[in-house]
């Protein structure tokens, strides 16, 4: 699976993907992920991303042009087959770990990092397939929404987890959405004078299970 990421920052997406389970996944060609710099898709002498909006107001606006070109010339207009290109905005549709188990079926994703004020509202309406928010609150740029919406859809990709297994027992686990995580423990088993529980010391499977089952969360 593929992961266009549109930004002013590419560094920043770089350096956060070349780092552990998404370095891996990538070293492996399960995922590929490509940082474009929109700036590169810029035509005038300065490279110009953002300009003022129209109606005053305050702060700036990202351009519509660099981020069409972009997103054309690395074939991620909306309307594709098995692909989908996302702006990241708080005002978008709400990700969850629903969302990302239908994107882990794609081919491929673009998702638009806006900064400053936001983004001209022509790319929201004619360039890409939908708006996606990842909370109902403010950041300064779509950097970190776009990268909490790669990790998340990396770790469904078949393969990225080393085991499999993880993936259903955990909290929003794709076996049973409803089911939750259990409270973990590892060594040593008293620390300060916390202790762990002790059924979990026991090696005893069956009660072992029913403990989890009923500390699920
Ligand atoms: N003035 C805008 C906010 C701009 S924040 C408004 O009030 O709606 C700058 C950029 O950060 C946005 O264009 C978007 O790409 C990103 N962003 C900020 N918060 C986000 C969130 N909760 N989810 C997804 N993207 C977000």
């Amino acid at each position: 699976m593929k992961f266009n990421i549109l930004t002013i920052f590419p560094e920043v997406i770089d350096s956060y993907c070349n780092t552990s389970i998404l370095k891996n996944a990538q070293d492996e060609s399960l995922i590929e992920i490509n940082a474009i710099n929109i700036r590169e898709y810029t035509e005038d002498k300065h490279n110009t991303v953002d300009d003022r909006p129209y109606g005053g107001g305050p702060g700036m606006v990202m351009k519509p042009d660099p981020i069409y070109k972009a997103l054309s010339e690395n074939d991620s207009l909306k309307g594709q087959k098995n692909k989908r290109s996302l702006l990241m905005s708080p005002r978008g549709e709400e990700f969850t770990q629903e969302k990302a188990e239908q994107y882990s079926d794609l081919d491929e994703i673009t998702l638009i990092c806006g900064r400053y004020e936001g983004v001209d509202q022509r790319v929201a309406d004619h360039m890409v397939d939908g708006e996606l928010s990842i909370g109902s609150y403010v950041l300064a740029g779509g950097e970190l929404p776009a990268l909490v919406v790669t990790e998340v859809v990396s770790r469904l990709v078949s393969g990225v987890l080393g085991n499999p297994e993880s993936l259903d027992e955990e909290t929003y686990g794709s076996e049973d959405i409803e089911k939750g995580e259990y409270p973990q423990y590892t060594r040593p088993a008293e620390f300060k004078d916390w202790g762990v529980p002790k059924v979990l010391l026991s090696g005893n499977h069956k009660k072992i299970k029913e403990w989890r089952k009923k500390h699920s969360k």
